[in-house]
């Protein structure tokens, strides 16, 4: 059988917005911020060169609402190259820490910032850092956007997203042990496509440092990152006659000159596999419905 090998570049371009929102209340630092203003210009105009370099592939950019109101211009270089842009929040919030209403009330926005700028209405969502909220499978069903791309029931076959909300119970202390000592129930499925992520392919992770944030390296080699993503490839190229390879990128982490040459000499390795196409998520939505 021939392979059909999806590959999709899914880039969060945070800019500053995750850096202003410091999800814990503490004041923002203008470094990091100055980290942010490189990716959405120096790095953003990297990648889109890439791109163009190699054979014009679209990718998907997932833009915070922040990052299109503050940088118009360099966004609209991502927009009018005709790459897909998804949805990504306002200000990276963590969703997971937002109420009900104020989930509802961001996705709103950032749909109406959305169509503004785009002139469409859009069909993806990525929850910034993948945190999602128990239900934000539910809103993103009401909302009628057609795809997330946050979850990790699978590594590289896209599925109906669950509505997490109604299968689990969660631990709470506060309460006897007998109201939350009950096993998962079955997943109620929604109309939402997933696609999914995995921190395994994700270039924040092992080479973005932050002083402030112990969960990122930073200066791990990407040789060795390199290695990792193709040995994840490889296996998956074996197993599966068809399978999605979504790739998590960010402008200010990619687009430094170092990772730059690692994109360089992985594009070649994913070339040179037959059956290989590269699409923008929403091609993998399209294809899985
Ligand atoms: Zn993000």
């Amino acid at each position: 059988m021939v392979k059909r090998v999806f590959i999709t570049y899914c880039i969060d371009v945070d800019a500053c917005a995750g850096w202003i929102n410091t999800r814990n209340g503490s004041v923002a630092n203008a470094s990091d911020v100055s980290r942010g203003v490189f990716g959405a210009n120096v790095g953003v105009d990297r990648l889109l060169k890439f791109f163009d370099d190699n054979g014009g592939i679209k990718a998907t950019w997932f833009m915070p609402s922040h990052t299109i109101l503050s940088f118009p211009d360099q966004m609209a270089k991502v927009r009018d190259g005709g790459h897909e842009i998804g949805l990504h929040g306002y200000t990276h919030e963590a969703v997971s820490k937002l109420t009900e209403d104020q989930e509802r009330k961001v996705m709103a926005k950032s749909i109406e910032v959305y169509k503004d700028f785009t002139g469409k209405y859009p069909k993806g969502w990525v929850a910034p850092a993948w945190e999602v909220s128990p239900k934000s499978m539910q809103i993103l069903e009401e909302f009628g956007i057609e795809y997330d791309h946050s979850l990790c029931h699978h590594d590289c076959q896209p599925y109906w997203a669950p509505d997490v909300a109604d299968t689990v119970i969660y631990t709470d202390y506060s309460q006897d042990p007998d109201t939350w000592m009950v096993p998962m129930q079955q997943h109620k499925v929604t109309k939402v496509v997933e696609i999914p992520g995995s921190w395994n392919i994700d270039d924040w992770p092992p080479m973005q440092f932050s002083i402030r944030n112990p969960g990122t390296h930073g200066f791990v080699n990407p040789r060795d990152i390199q290695q990792q993503w193709e040995d994840q490839f490889t296996f998956m190229y074996r197993e599966y006659e068809t399978f999605a390879f979504s790739i998590s990128i960010h402008p200010q982490v990619s687009g430094r000159s170092n990772i730059m040459l690692m994109h360089e000499r992985f594009i070649e390795f994913l070339k040179g596999h037959e059956g290989v196409e590269f699409v923008t998520a929403a091609t993998i939505c399209d294809e899985y419905v």
